[in-house]
């Protein structure tokens, strides 16, 4: 590579490269989720995706050149990671709040690649013909937005009232119903045994 043409050009084909594997990818995000509104912004995005595929072929063509060639290797291996926790893990809130964390990583990528090639776009004096850029790029950030958005406001929430799946095995004693207080586990089974002993007597 000896200019900052080629450099922007690489950049291209390495963005096209990824938004194919996230077209490729989100749809078993959408899957996956559980919350009706997370699933909708996978699917919303996915539609948003394959549209931005178009523009970057646009530009491509603006530009004289072919976006195809190149695997963005960020991307794949953000996927490949997903890849390895989805599918593992029971649908629900936890699940949930994994998922927004696997999805944003991905936005902040694009976010970061679009935000340096538009900044080359403009020193290359090619800003205009590389427009549609600017579109995804906002559409990437949008979807990040959302996707914080339900995490403060649902799914983090839920996930941290979600209890935790332990394996059953005998439990010890049932504390005794009647010491409801605000601790659980350790506190309450001792307090139970005192209480039980001294109504005995
Ligand atoms: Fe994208
Ligand atoms: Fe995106």
């Amino acid at each position: 590579m000896s200019s900052m043409q080629e450099l922007f050009e690489d950049c291209v084909k390495d963005i096209y490269s990824a938004e194919k594997q996230l077209a490729k990818a989100l749809p078993k995000l959408a899957k996956t989720a559980k919350n009706p509104r997370l699933k909708e912004a996978f699917t919303t995005h996915l539609e948003e995706t394959n549209i931005q595929i178009k523009r970057i072929e646009e530009c491509a063509k603006a530009l004289g050149i072919k976006p195809t060639g190149m695997v963005c290797k960020g991307m794949q291996g953000l996927i490949e990671e997903a890849n390895e926790h989805i599918g593992e893990e029971k649908p629900g809130p936890v699940t949930d709040a994994m998922l927004i964390g696997l999805a944003q990583k991905n936005e902040h990528y694009e976010i970061a690649s679009y935000g340096t090639m538009l900044e080359y776009a403009k020193c290359l004096g090619i800003y205009d013909q590389v427009q549609p850029l600017k579109e995804n790029m906002s559409e990437e950030e949008k979807t990040d937005k959302l996707l914080t958005e339900l995490a403060e406001t649902e799914i983090n929430p839920a996930a941290a009232q979600a209890p935790a799946e332990e394996p059953k095995k005998a439990p010890a004693k049932k504390p005794a119903a009647k010491s409801a207080s605000a601790s659980k586990s350790t506190a309450s089974k001792s307090g139970g045994a005192v209480k039980s002993k001294v109504s005995v007597r």
